[in-house]
C-alpha cells in the first residue's frame, strides 16, 4: 500500500490537455455528453462520468480519494459541512423504531440531532459514559442498530477504547461508526478495529487553517453507496471549491497534525506542572486515566489539550480575558492557538450537574493547540494564569 503522506499528495484526478502539475479547479454544475448513447449509459450508472456536481464532481472526488486511502476505507463520500456528513450518514441507516447507543460526551449539534430530531421520527438514542466502556452491551436492545462514538471527546477529552466498540458492534450486527475528527487518519484509524464508517468535521485538522467548511464519511462500499443514494437526493454535496482547498490542505495533513501534536504535548506538561492548574486532559500525559488504551489506538496524542483553572467559573472566564496571542474562536484545529471556556460559552445553558456529567468542570478550559513556535504559546498561557 501507497504511504500515508505519498496518498496525500500524489493522488490527482485527472490532467486537463493544459498539463497542469496543480489539480485546477472544476467549477461546473454539470458536465456534456457526446451523444444520446453516452448519456443514457452515464444515467444508468454503466460509466464512471461525472453528471451533475451535486452528485460528485472531480475536485470533490479527489479530496474523497484521498481520505478513503487514509482511512483504509471502500468508499467515501464528500459534504458541505461535517454536520451534513454526521446526519446523511446515520439518516438513510435507520427507520422509525430504531435505536442509536452514543458515548456521551459528543459533539453539540450531534447530540441535538440524536435528543431533538431524531426522535420526531421514532429514532431514540441512549448514552453510555466512557468509564462505562465495559459495561456497554446492558444498553443493547433488539431495536439497536448503530453504535456511535468520537474519541478523543469534546470538550471532556476521554478516549473511548476502539477495540471494545469494534468486538460488541461485531457481535450484536450493530453499524459501528466513529467521528474521527479530533485524531484524523494519521493518528489513529477506525477502520482497523472494526469501524464501518468513519466521519469527519474536514473543517478542523483537515482544513486545518481555518479557512473553509467540509465533511465527509468514509468505509464499507455497501453502505456508503445508501448515502451516497439519499444525499444525491438531498443535496448536501461539498462544493468543488471547498474540496479543491481541502484537498490541498491533505498534501500537508501529516507534517501538521506531527507539529500540532508535538506542540501540544509541550503546553500539557508545562501546564501539568503550573501551580494555578489543577488537572490537566492529554491522551498522552501518563496522568490520563486513558492513557494505555491512547497508546494502543492513537499515533500521537492530537492538539487538544483541556485543563481545570484554580478558581472556578470566574477563573475561566478571567483566564480567557488575560490571554494575549491566543484567540478566543468556536473552530479548533487551526494554525492558530485557540482557547475555550465551555462553562460559560457552549454548555453555559447546562446546570452545574448536567456539565459535571460530560466532563465539564467549572475551569475548564479547552486549548487548541496551533503551530505557532511553542516557547511563544507557554508563554502566552503562563503571563495569563498569572495575571
Ligand atoms: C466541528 C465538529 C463537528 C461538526 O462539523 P462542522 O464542519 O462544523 O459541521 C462534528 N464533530 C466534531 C467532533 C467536531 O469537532
Amino acid at each position: 500500500m501507497e504511504n500515508f503522506e505519498t496518498g496525500a499528495i500524489r493522488t490527482q484526478t485527472e490532467r486537463t490537455h493544459y498539463d497542469e502539475h496543480s489539480t485546477p479547479l472544476f467549477l461546473t454544475s454539470s458536465f456534456v455528453f457526446q451523444d444520446a448513447e453516452d448519456m443514457r449509459a452515464s444515467f444508468a450508472g454503466e460509466t464512471n462520468k461525472n453528471l451533475y456536481s451535486r452528485f460528485s464532481n472531480p475536485n470533490v472526488n479527489e479530496f474523497t480519494d484521498k481520505i478513503v486511502k487514509m482511512e483504509g476505507a471502500e468508499a467515501g463520500y464528500s459534504f458541505a459541512t461535517g454536520m451534513a456528513a454526521i446526519f446523511s450518514t446515520i439518516a438513510p441507516l435507520v427507520e422509525s423504531g430504531d435505536h442509536i447507543l452514543s458515548c456521551q460526551s459528543i459533539f453539540g449539534s450531534t447530540h441535538t440531532l440524536f435528543k431533538k430530531y431524531f426522535p420526531k421520527w421514532g429514532i431514540e438514542t441512549t448514552y453510555f459514559k466512557a468509564e462505562e466502556i465495559n459495561e456497554i452491551e446492558k444498553y443493547i436492545t433488539p431495536k439497536t442498530k448503530i453504535l456511535y462514538a468520537e474519541t478523543p471527546t469534546n470538550p471532556a477529552i476521554e478516549v473511548i477504547d476502539l477495540e471494545i466498540l469494534g468486538k460488541v458492534a461485531k457481535k450484536h450486527n450493530l453499524i459501528l461508526i466513529v467521528d474521527n475528527c479530533f485524531a484524523t487518519p494519521y493518528i489513529q484509524k477506525p477502520i482497523d478495529f472494526g469501524a464501518d464508517l468513519v466521519v469527519h468535521s474536514a473543517t478542523k485538522l483537515i482544513d486545518g487553517q481555518g479557512r473553509v467548511l467540509g465533511g465527509v464519511v468514509v468505509g464499507r462500499a455497501d453502505l456508503v453507496h445508501e448515502i451516497f443514494l439519499f444525499s444525491r437526493n438531498t443535496g448536501p454535496a461539498m462544493s468543488p471549491f471547498n474540496a479543491w482547498v481541502l484537498s490541498k490542505s491533505l498534501e500537508t495533513l501529516a507534517v501538521r497534525v506531527e507539529k500540532h501534536c508535538e506542540n501540544a504535548l509541550k503546553v500539557a506538561e508545562f501546564l501539568e506542572a503550573h501551580p494555578q492548574v489543577s488537572l490537566v486532559k492529554y491522551p498522552f500525559l501518563k496522568s490520563h486515566p486513558n492513557y494505555e488504551v491512547a497508546k494502543k489506538q492513537m499515533k500521537l496524542g492530537g492538539n487538544i489539550v483541556a485543563f481545570e483553572v484554580k478558581g472556578g467559573i470566574e477563573a475561566g472566564r478571567k483566564f480567557l480575558n488575560n490571554v494575549k496571542m491566543c484567540s478566543l474562536s468556536a473552530n479548533l484545529g487551526d494554525t492558530r492557538t485557540i482557547v475555550t471556556h465551555p462553562a460559560s460559552t457552549t454548555h453555559s445553558k447546562l446546570s452545574d450537574e448536567e456539565r459535571l456529567e460530560v466532563g465539564i468542570t467549572p475551569g475548564l478550559v479547552r486549548c487548541s493547540v496551533g503551530l505557532e513556535n511553542v516557547e511563544d504559546i507557554i508563554s502566552d498561557l503562563k503571563q495569563a494564569l498569572e495575571a
